[in-house]
């Protein structure tokens, strides 16, 4: 594997909110390797774009934003996704008029960047162009990158004893907050990937890397997606520069969200093991190193055995700190030593 002891283009697939948290480690950790007189890290996200949704004539980027907002210092970080000191006036009058869909929930100053968002696309630019503008305020500090342009959504088959069929397809979204993804997940599919291009300047930040991470986003609907647009996940699997994933899975459980219910659908087994052996060892698969928490270290051999450099360290991205070491371990483990 060819290596860079200490990165500097770094390019991450992020999903929302546990792809944002890593990313805050990373910059945290960017910013000690700057105070010790090293050089920043530039870093480029290839984000998710399949959880989107029109919402109320607006187009609703969870993840975009969730990204945007954690680094650019707006996010409710009590809640994970949203604005900070957010108000609902919007949506309870929305109720009000019984105007559908009443669960999903846009604040009053979320409602902003919809608002913004859905003119440009409306007047022409694309979402990478549109996403651009709005980072031009939030200044995140990465370069923010749709995966894709093109509409793709992400739809989950849910069982329906009324429906013929005995099933009947919601978007990702409804799945997730109203149905809070406590009702088994028969299929999850992203509509349209196969279809979809990857966004301007994505397959070069992947193929320009000096090192690639998989931050321990959802496997299956954030970077799972991100893999599966035509061209991307090959530039994962052919990019000189080293890959490497932290699991998302701890001690056989997901750390929030819905992951195991979406790796049963899927028939992958919910360990941190089974995660990494999901993705596999490049170039067949997508990766060179995985690291698992401490609690999985009996799953180490396993990956190794699978043709995966792995190693278990903490994995809880309790503060930018713990997260920062986890990132520094993800280095170590692209660019051993000695
Ligand atoms: P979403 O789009 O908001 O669902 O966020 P992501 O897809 O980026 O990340 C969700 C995943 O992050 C879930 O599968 C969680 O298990 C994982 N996750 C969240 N917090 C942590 C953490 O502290 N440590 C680890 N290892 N995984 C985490
Ligand atoms: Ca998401």
């Amino acid at each position: 594997m060819p290596a860079s002891a200490s990165p500097t283009r770094i390019t991450v697939l992020s999903g929302g909110v546990g792809g944002a948290r890593f990313l805050q480690g990373l910059l945290h950790w960017s910013a000690a390797r700057v105070e010790a007189g090293g050089t920043p890290a530039e870093v480029t996200v290839v984000a998710n774009t399949a959880d989107d949704m029109w919402v109320h004539g607006l187009k609703v980027c969870p993840d975009l934003d969730t990204v945007m907002y954690t680094l650019g210092g707006g996010i409710d970080a009590e809640r994970g996704w949203g604005r900070v000191d957010e108000t609902w006036h919007a949506v309870e009058e929305l109720k009000a008029y019984g105007v559908e869909p009443t669960w999903f929930g846009l604040g009053d100053r979320d409602l902003a960047t919809h608002l913004v968002r859905t003119q440009m696309l409306e007047a022409g630019y694309p979402l990478s162009a549109v996403t651009e503008a709005l980072c031009r305020r939030w200044q995140p500090g990465v370069r923010l990158l749709p995966m894709t342009d093109d509409r793709v959504e992400t739809h989950v088959a849910v069982p329906d004893d009324q429906a013929p069929s005995g099933q009947r397809v919601v978007h990702f979204q409804e799945y997730w907050i109203r149905l809070q993804a406590a009702v088994p997940a028969l299929a999850v599919v992203p509509v349209g990937v196969e279809d979809a291009t990857p966004g301007p300047g994505v397959v070069e930040a992947i193929e320009g890397a000096d090192l690639v991470l998989l931050p321990p986003s959802n496997p299956i609907v954030s970077v799972g997606t991100i893999l599966g647009v035509p061209g991307l996940g090959e530039a994962v699997r052919r990019t000189p520069a080293p890959v490497v994933g932290l699991s998302p899975i701890v001690g056989g459980r997901h750390v929030r969200g819905m992951a195991q219910q979406l790796l049963e659908a899927r028939g992958i087994p919910v360990s941190a093991a089974g995660v990494g052996l999901h993705y596999g060892a490049r170039p067949a698969g997508h990766l060179d190193g995985w690291l698992v928490d401490e609690r999985d270290a009996a799953e180490v051999a396993a990956l190794e055995d699978g043709g995966i450099r792995a190693a278990a360290v903490p994995l809880m991205m309790t503060d930018p700190v713990a997260t920062a070491a986890m990132v520094q371990a993800a280095v170590d483990l692209a660019a051993p030593r000695g």
